[in-house]
């Protein structure tokens, strides 16, 4: 059983007069509880593929399969409702809201995009600022803390809905190798406690090593996969 599955998939963008190809008969499977990455150049389609998994956008052609939902033909309002019950965002930029603290921040999606009694969210976000090692700072602002710290938050609100999948976009871009490393390693630790799955796209080959399944992308074409630890599940 496959959580994602991608055949044949094109994306064009066009830009003004000229289609600009972004995606080239991309296919793919990924199982449940996969903790992911695609790496490529700046270009080579990561965002854009990240987006159709995310239900963001849609392919200009192909299947996409993810949670047994065949995601093209939802609409907007279906795609929004989808989004929110299966799939959580981490961002290269964090995008925290400053006016809420850590522990505000991490309740915003319970609030926002499922309606949770409020036992039920305090139980929920005390456990994941716990996981994710934050509790000491919930009532810290975000810029009262560090980038690495910023993330952790943001793993915690990304997990906080239960999603099936977590979507990362370049999540350590803007962060030092070693809290970059520790990231990624966070988010490995999240896969391995609530069976999570994880893709995260970097041009860092320094920490793409900590993936467990390796999608290589090059001017918008899949060039290759590598599998380790002989976790080979599609
Ligand atoms: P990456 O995330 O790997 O840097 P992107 O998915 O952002 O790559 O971009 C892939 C290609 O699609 C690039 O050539 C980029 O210029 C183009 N592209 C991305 N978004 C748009 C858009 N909204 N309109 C036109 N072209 C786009
Ligand atoms: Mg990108």
């Amino acid at each position: 059983m496959s959580l994602i599955a991608a055949e044949g998939i094109d994306k064009e963008y066009q830009a003004g007069e000229v289609a600009v190809k972004a995606l080239k008969g991309i296919s793919f499977e990924i199982a449940p509880a996969s903790f992911v990455s695609f790496i490529g150049p700046s270009g080579s389609g990561k965002t854009t593929l990240l987006n159709l998994i995310g239900c963001l956008d849609k392919p200009t052609k192909g299947q996409l399969k993810v949670a047994d939902t065949d995601v093209l033909h939802l609409d907007r309002k279906q795609s929004a409702s989808f989004r929110g019950s299966n799939i959580g965002f981490i961002f290269q930029d964090f995008n925290l809201i400053p006016v809420l603290t850590v522990y505000e921040n991490i309740e915003y999606p319970l609030l926002m995009v499922q309606s949770a009694p409020s036992s039920e969210r305090k139980k929920r976000v005390t456990a994941l600022l716990d996981a994710v090692g934050m509790i000491d700072q919930k009532d810290k602002y975000p810029d009262q803390i560090s980038g690495g710290q910023k993330q952790r938050v943001a793993i915690a609100r990304a997990l906080v809905t239960n999603p099936k999948l977590v979507l990362a976009d370049e999540p350590t871009a803007n962060l030092d190798h070693k809290t970059a490393y520790m990231v990624i390693e966070l988010m490995k630790t999240m896969r391995n406690e609530f069976k999570t799955t994880f893709i995260f796209s970097t041009h860092d080959q320094k920490i793409v090593g900590e993936a467990e399944i390796i999608y290589m992308l090059e001017d918008g074409e899949m060039k290759g996969k590598e599998v380790k630890g002989g976790n080979n599940n599609g």
